[in-house]
């Protein structure tokens, strides 16, 4: 269980890095509206633009969903919802960890144990996109 300062300072990290977020994806999003076909491109220029560009929508759509996730959290400790515990197993997330990634949903140990997992799929039985 987080203490209410624990939980003060993490509402915190959570609301500046929400901030930084939003800036970025602002960002993003506009050049994502700047017209390609506008001046002299060559096809290899558009193309290398619009290659860009699907790797900017990638990114953008990463941190969109990332922002999500900030925005549910925070929400979370406002309402004195969230009590730092491991999905997983129960135990404390650990205060250390969730300053350093306010969005974890598990311990140390768990996640690993999820990545792993994660990686075995990818691996193997994932489908191909
Ligand atoms: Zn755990």
């Amino acid at each position: 269980m987080l203490t209410e300062k624990q939980c003060a300072s993490l509402h915190q990290v959570i609301v500046s890095l929400i901030l930084q977020f939003e800036e970025v994806v602002a960002k993003a999003q506009e050049r994502a509206m700047e017209p390609v076909q506008d001046g002299n491109w060559s096809p290899n220029d558009q193309a290398t633009v619009l290659s860009e560009r699907a790797c900017a929508s990638e990114e953008l759509a990463r941190m969109s969903e990332r922002l999500r996730a900030l925005c549910a959290r925070k929400e979370a400790i406002e309402r004195g919802k969230f009590d730092g515990l491991c999905e997983e197993c129960g135990d404390p997330i650990g205060f250390r960890r969730l300053t350093a990634n306010p969005t974890a949903c598990c311990c140390a140990s768990c996640a690993q144990e999820r990545e792993i997992r994660a990686r075995m799929v990818a691996g193997g039985m994932a489908p191909s996109y």
